[in-house]
């Protein structure tokens, strides 16, 4: 019987008693980390598949197909459709959350702002809360001025709003509407830092907003709260 054992769904209502049942023998076809929904939280997980056979006295007899594979939590044991891998992991998340800052952070400045030492100190600091810890002003203005050059050559604003959607776009689904707008919020405070909003920070604001599914209307009122002081 080796590699075979009773799935938890059915070892509690084997027809027959121990005489006869289905038994599933499970088989790990790979492993990896994923977010459990059983026990919730980042977990290794081996992906299974198994074939159920009708057993009598310990003897499998009929094969009775397959069953679909599941993910089984090396914490709570659960098995979960391969579904649950659509749900990234907690870690995964938060470097999703840094980026994203990180590529507000780099739009903003792009767009208005990059002289003014106010807004650079504004957009350091915002990058470091999310995570990347050794940021530096100098690290941004190299960075800012690569991306300069790289946009000189093409089409400035339309290639600025693909990488802050590429940015944007893996995380918006998985953020509730109140963490998709404390996003936009950061870049408002970093517009705000030299001064009121210009027109290019109002548009990539804008583009921001986009990227993060959120309403004109809703972008419009939430800038014009981060201009009301707390
Ligand atoms: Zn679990």
């Amino acid at each position: 019987m080796s590699g075979a054992r009773l799935s938890r769904d059915q070892r509690g209502r084997r027809p027959g008693g121990r005489l006869a049942g289905v038994r599933t023998s499970w088989h790990t076809v790979d492993d990896g980390d994923f977010f459990c929904p059983g026990c919730g939280g980042d977990r290794s997980y081996r992906r299974r598949t198994g074939r159920r056979r009708f057993v009598v006295l310990g003897v499998p007899l009929l094969s009775r197909g397959s069953v679909a594979p599941v993910l089984e939590c090396a914490a709570c044991r659960g098995h979960f459709g391969t579904e649950a891998l659509d749900h990234p992991t907690t870690n995964r998340l938060s470097v999703l959350l840094r980026d994203a800052v990180h590529a507000i952070a780099l739009t903003v400045l792009t767009a208005g702002g990059c002289d003014s030492r106010a807004a650079r100190e504004a957009a350091v600091q915002t990058v470091r809360d999310a995570g990347y810890t050794a940021c530096t002003e100098e690290q941004l203005l190299t960075l800012l001025s690569a991306l300069a050059a790289e946009r000189d050559a093409t089409a400035d604003s339309v290639t600025a709003e693909i990488e802050l959607h590429e940015a944007l776009a893996p995380l918006a689904p998985h953020l509730a509407a109140a963490g998709r707008e404390s996003l936009l919020l950061h870049g408002a405070h970093i517009a705000l830092a030299d001064g009121p909003y210009c027109a290019p920070e109002r548009e990539a604001l804008a583009a921001v907003g986009r990227s993060l599914h959120l309403a004109e209307d809703d972008v419009d009122r939430l800038l014009a709260q981060a201009r009301t002081p707390h």
